[in-house]
């Protein structure tokens, strides 16, 4: 179970005359950190201006949910609340390098996690949907509809509603839409050893990162930064994507993001190898280790 029911919020509405959509990404524009999500929750049971979610997440997972996915929260004005499922990121406006921090990173997990399963639970596509598709959710006819149904953020509903008159713009430009949908599908994807990079985030808010060598399996765990190496060979890949380097042969066509960056990182900081020959295994295991480091992972 990605979320843990905390009770009704003081207001929402029972019920909807639509079906789902979309879910809808918000910030919180409050404080980030593991209890965040429980201080917005009991929060929404005291305010008095109208607000609620479906769900809070922080960098402490699960999810907590307020308000079933079948009633209505309050929180993006009429057509956003009638066709969404709202989910509040505790935290604020940030730059990417900010979302893909120590800090934040975790929340991305948390969240990604919970949006998964709606999509997954409500026929949601995984992906993210343009402001004229999160428009046509509601006003197309049913057969265009039923193909407008992913994800989208505040900002998505006040652009593709402009008669409700909203003026919220979260998630922001610098949410990092593609390292957030990366985690969203990751679990669609069969690991393989071309696959080879793997985020997950255990019980207790601790996360382990894993990246193959070409067949070495670095595992990173936050908690104690201790790496643990099996097997053998000389390749870094991104996360369930594409290899971003062989090591000694230049970075051609790394994504940006948090794979990219170590991956990035340690081929740079990897003497040159001798004759076109690779790195040791010992300068490999120095250079992986150093920059898993320098992320500090530990939550
Ligand atoms: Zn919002």
């Amino acid at each position: 179970v990605s979320a843990i029911w905390v009770g009704y919020p003081k207001s929402y509405t029972p019920g909807r005359a639509r079906p789902v959509q979309y879910v809808v990404l918000h910030y919180t524009a409050g404080a980030e950190g593991p209890t965040a999500a429980e201080d917005g929750a009991d929060y929404d049971k005291r305010r008095t201006d109208g607000t609620s979610t479906h769900y809070f997440t922080d960098s402490l997972g699960p999810a907590l949910q307020e308000v079933p996915d079948g009633d209505r929260a309050h929180t993006a004005f009429f057509h956003g609340n009638e066709i969404g499922i709202q989910i509040e990121i505790c935290g604020t406006r940030q730059t990417r390098e900010q979302w893909l921090d120590a800090a934040s990173y975790p929340t991305l997990v948390t969240t990604a996690e919970l949006v998964r399963e709606l999509c997954d639970r409500h026929g949601l596509a995984k992906r993210r949907l343009t402001t004229a598709e999160v428009r046509a959710a509601y006003y197309a006819t049913p057969a265009i509809r039923a193909a407008c149904k992913g994800i989208t953020d505040h900002a998505g509903v006040t652009y593709a509603y402009p008669e409700d008159g909203g003026t919220h713009t979260d998630v922001g430009d610098g949410f990092p839409w593609d390292v957030f949908m990366e985690m969203v599908v990751a679990d669609d994807k069969p690991i393989t050893e071309e696959h080879d990079m793997v985020i997950v985030q255990k019980a207790g808010g601790q996360y382990v990162l894993q990246l193959t060598v070409a067949g070495w399996v670095l595992e990173h765990i936050g908690a104690d930064h201790s790496t643990v190496l099996q097997g053998g060979g000389v390749k870094v890949c991104d996360y369930h994507g594409d290899d971003l380097a062989v090591l000694g042969v230049p970075v051609a066509e790394a994504r940006e993001g948090f794979a990219a960056q170590i991956a990035a990182a340690v081929v740079a900081s990897l003497p040159p190898g001798q004759g076109g020959e690779a790195p040791t295994l010992a300068e490999i295991t120095a250079a992986v280790r150093a920059e898993l480091d320098k992320t500090k992972l530990s939550v």
